[in-house]
């Protein structure tokens, strides 16, 4: 699945290497490129954390060998984290709000991990609660904490990022991404900028999130749809850096659903609300940048794509905008 040609040993090494498509609804002048993101093993941009994180926490012995790692987690993290976790030989147990997908959950059971439910009334803080509790009860067991380890971003910094600019000579104008904890957006803008501080760093959440509360602006929490952007509480967004972005978008549900239509019908990508909730921003950044009206050191503007639309099936993705059940 993934742009790796040699035989590989082992499952980890088949994390990454994604490939990087264009979105052809970006005006010409000014290509989008994705990061496919579903073409990880466990289908999600969260693979990259998953792998390296417990790579790096084993290493540098945070996590100890053989013990179990506890995770508050909307689904992804939890099966990135349950891919690893299984071939180092690490137990994970998952702390998951219930109105998240039960796809997730079933795969994340199939890889051996613990999954348990916290109400959704009590959103992902309430996750975050439980999941430390949990592991003050267990032996050798660590929350690793993804809405603040620095190693979620470096990651990115260390993985997403360098494919991207590979793969584009370094020519990369902007950078936009869908911020649930932030990792992907920070990592990349971290290399991004690195390489050229002018880059153009846009992140994108649901109409509903309260990122804006770190630009200043007093937002009005409201429940969405978009599964994996977005936040009711900065304070637990530690790792995003409001210093390092120029610019946050913030995309209606209902035209992330009529997006993930068109980008299936039209593009032939079969990805999820927070892919959609990407590609129009980034498409929007494009036009700016072709308008005059952002300044950007290349043409080129990149996104992730973080998962694909088959793990929504259930909540009716592809029906009515009202069917869906985000
Ligand atoms: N999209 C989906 C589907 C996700 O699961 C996540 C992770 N919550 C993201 C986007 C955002 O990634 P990050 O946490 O790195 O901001």
């Amino acid at each position: 699945m993934t742009t790796h040609r040699e035989p590989l040993d082992s499952v980890l090494d088949a994390v990454g290497e994604t490939p990087l498509v264009r979105v052809h609804a970006a005006p010409d002048e000014v290509p989008v490129y994705a990061k496919l993101e579903s073409f990880n093993p466990g289908a999600s941009v969260k693979d990259r954390i998953g792998a390296y994180m417990l790579e790096r926490m084993l290493e540098e012995g945070t996590l100890p060998p053989g013990g179990t790692v506890v995770e508050p987690t909307a689904g992804n993290t939890g099966i990135g984290f349950a891919v690893a976790a299984g071939q180092l030989g690490v137990d994970a147990v998952f702390v998951v709000p219930e109105r998240f997908s039960v796809e997730k959950q079933q795969l994340m059971r199939a890889l051996g991990a613990e999954v348990i439910n916290t109400p959704s009334d009590d959103g992902m803080g309430g996750a975050i609660d439980r999941a430390h509790e949990l592991a003050e009860e267990l032996d050798d067991a660590v929350v690793p904490q993804q809405f603040s380890n620095p190693l979620n971003a470096e990651a990115h910094y260390e993985t997403t990022a360098p494919e991207v600019y590979d793969a584009l000579d370094g020519e990369v104008g902007a950078l936009v991404a869908g911020c649930g904890t932030g990792g992907t957006l920070m990592g990349m803008a971290d290399y991004g900028l690195e390489r050229d501080p002018e880059t153009h760093v846009v992140a994108v959440q649901p109409e509903g999130s309260t990122y804006g509360d770190l630009f200043g602006e007093e937002t009005e929490g409201d429940e969405y749809k978009t599964e994996g952007i977005g936040t009711h509480d900065v304070s637990t967004n530690r790792l995003f850096d409001p210093e390092a972005v120029d610019d946050l978008k913030t995309v209606p549900d209902r035209e992330t659903h009529a997006e993930m239509g068109r980008i299936a019908a039209e593009e032939g990508q079969l990805v999820a609300s927070s892919s959609a909730a990407n590609s129009l921003a980034a498409c929007e950044v494009a036009r700016e940048i072709r308008d005059g009206a952002v300044d950007a050191p290349y043409d080129a503007v990149v996104t992730v794509f973080p998962d694909s639309s088959e793990r929504y099936l259930s909540k009716g993705v592809y029906r009515s905008f009202e069917e869906w059940e985000g």
